[in-house]
């Protein structure tokens, strides 16, 4: 499953991974992970060279969590509590823009998948990582929706939000994803393509199991 920021493809793709019994990974967690590693030991996310090396260097693991979830250790640790802040966010497209980069991930996300039993979702990964994957999906939203949900889970966390903010950094993201040289974000021609602005969480999720199903019994 491919997509732009914020439209909800995580929430959408571990659901289906649960109700068809597979693992879901969310490949955006690998690029946010070496965008907090990279910022931490002080490497602008622009260095092509140093920030190839340190994905080099650094240990990936996925760990199986109890619901299904391979989630990505670095070095030993889990990353989860690190790579969801603003400063990642808004560096992590830079980071993914690196040729040498993209070939890691690539390389990384092919081994877990290679024996199907997945769902996996990013940017490339029905156009570039998996191209002969068994089910595309691109799943869209008006900017404005992706904005508005993310105000909205915000606030009910009791954090502060900006929702103009919130846009802007959506869009500078897009851009840079839809944009850059190496593997852009783009629909492939055989994914099923939602629109899922005005559509809650389980009703998109209905409807791509509902397709599934039809396609495994084509
Ligand atoms: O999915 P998420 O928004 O967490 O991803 C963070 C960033 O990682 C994206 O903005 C994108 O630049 C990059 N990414 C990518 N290819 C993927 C997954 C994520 O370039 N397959």
């Amino acid at each position: 499953m491919d997509g732009p920021a914020g439209v909800g493809k995580s929430a959408v793709g571990h659901l289906i991974a649960k109700k068809l019994g597979y693992g879901f990974l969310n490949t955006g967690e690998m690029y946010r992970a070496l965008t907090w590693k990279a910022l931490e030991r002080g490497f602008a996310p622009e260095d092509g060279p140093a920030v190839v090396a340190l994905a080099q260097k650094l240990k990936w693991e996925f760990r199986t969590t109890a619901d299904g979830r391979l989630k990505t250790y670095v070095d030993g640790e889990d990353v989860g509590a690190h790579i969801r802040d603003e400063r990642v966010s808004a560096n992590s497209s830079v980071v993914a823009a690196h040729a040498g980069v993209r070939r890691l991930m690539c390389r990384l996300q092919r081994r877990l998948g290679k024996d199907g039993g997945v769902v996996m979702e990013g940017r490339d990964i029905t156009t570039h990582v998996f191209p002969d994957a068994e089910f595309k999906i691109y799943l869209d939203a008006s900017v404005e929706e992706r904005a508005d949900r993310r105000y909205r889970q915000l606030r009910a966390a009791g954090k502060p939000a900006d929702r103009q903010k919130i846009k802007e950094g959506i869009l500078k993201r897009d851009l840079n994803d839809l944009q850059r040289k190496i593997n852009p974000l783009s629909r492939a021609a055989d994914a099923m393509a939602i629109d899922s602005t005005k559509l809650t969480l389980h009703q998109v999720a209905n409807k791509i199991l509902r397709a599934v199903k039809n396609a495994s019994c084509a």
